[in-house]
């Protein structure tokens, strides 16, 4: 991961705008005043980023079209543009004026970008970047979801005819969709159908690698239900995106982790090392776990957590949570008592008082309740 100054906490979003706000003072005064000119003319559009590091858009300047680009590395901001005149030009400093105003708006690469480099095996970083894909405005779906907003696209999703996956609209919408979409029963209740009915088991492995990629909040039952996780084919390309030293669509621990998983479901034995290369994504085995569970993988996930019980106390409750979950009713029991020993709560035993001696339960139902006298707030599970 390169520089994490942006937007990763408040503090660092501040920082960020601190340095735009810096390079915008130094700013010529007639640069600045053609600059806002061209904002409050409209001529910035196609406005993208690359993960948290590089923003760019298109600018169409008075004879010509322009892409000034802001990228930040260790040194602060790297100003580019296609004018090639003395930087910082009016066309970047339009740029970092509208950075300023709305960064939190600028949106990920679009899907069929993404599709053009996954399917176009000739195209490269050096080659020209397809401004053509990238639309003027950001379509709804990547932007927050409103009511009044939503009746179009939901119209889209809701249409039920089969297209392949290469060439259908709607995969545009899954892959680029914010995450308060998938909130949206209907969106939900769409993307289920066209799941089921897009033949995604037979789809083109690479573009279905690239969606899972793309869009970690897709609903892993549901793909699962599609046939699409049990593919060995997803493999290749899983790991092209997991491991690509400057992937198109830029790396986060959303996306590693949704990669992991995948990987899990696609080939369960084996993945174990794919998990340890990425400690931070999963520091206690709880998705790893769920994981091999959903794999078919039940006597693996449990000697997993038991192996490695955290010991964080809200993380030690969810792994023996999940291991009571998965035990038969024997085997779950000195995770019932220590969970009802740690929370002060009869009920993780109760199942099963009869599998206990009436002496050993007396004993057991006073510690718990003095733990529930303790008085301790409880605090959430995880
Ligand atoms: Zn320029």
């Amino acid at each position: 991961m390169g520089p994490r100054r942006f937007p990763g906490r408040k503090a660092s979003v501040d920082t960020f705008l601190e340095t735009l706000q810096h390079h915008i003072d130094a700013l010529p005064s007639h640069t600045k005043r053609t600059a806002r000119d061209y904002l409050a003319e409209d001529r910035l559009t196609r406005r993208i980023r690359h993960g948290e590091q590089s923003f760019a858009g298109e600018l169409r300047g008075y004879q010509d079209r322009y892409h000034p680009a802001a990228a930040v590395d260790e040194q602060g901001l790297s100003l580019t543009c296609t004018c090639d005149r003395r930087q910082p030009c009016s066309h970047v400093s339009a740029l970092l004026i509208d950075m300023e105003r709305q960064i939190l708006s600028y949106p990920e690469v679009p899907w069929d970008v993404v599709r053009q480099w996954v399917l176009d095996t000739v195209w490269q970083w050096d080659a020209a970047f397809a401004w053509q894909l990238v639309p003027d405005a950001t379509p709804e779906w990547r932007m927050p979801y409103r009511p009044e907003l939503g009746a179009s696209v939901l119209a889209q999703v809701r249409s039920a005819d089969y297209v392949p996956l290469a060439r259908d609209p709607r995969v545009r919408i899954w892959a680029e969709a914010h995450s308060s979409w998938w909130e949206v029963p209907e969106f939900l209740q769409g993307f289920s159908r066209w799941a089921s009915g897009a033949r995604l088991s037979s789809a083109d492995p690479r573009l279905c690698a690239a969606l899972i990629w793309m869009q970690p909040a897709l609903p892993m039952a549901r793909l699962i239900d599609a046939g699409l996780m049990h593919r060995i084919a997803l493999a290749a390309p899983l790991l092209g995106w997991l491991f690509h030293p400057r992937p198109v669509l830029a790396s986060s621990s959303a996306r590693q982790l949704r990669a992991l998983e995948s990987l899990t479901l696609a080939v369960p034995d084996g993945s174990g090392f794919l998990w340890d290369a990425f400690p931070d994504v999963d520091p206690y085995h709880l998705a790893r776990a769920d994981a091999l569970y959903l794999a078919g993988h039940p006597q693996h996930a449990m000697r997993l957590l038991e192996q490695h019980l955290p010991t964080e106390s809200l993380a030690r409750r969810a792994a023996r949570q999940r291991l009571v979950d998965w035990m038969n009713l024997d085997a779950g029991i000195p995770h019932r008592t220590a969970l009802a020993l740690e929370t002060g709560q009869l009920d993780f035993v109760l199942p099963v008082r009869h599998l206990i001696g009436d002496s050993e339960w007396r004993s057991l139902e006073a510690a718990v309740r003095s733990r529930a006298g303790d008085g301790d707030e409880e605090p959430d599970r995880v």
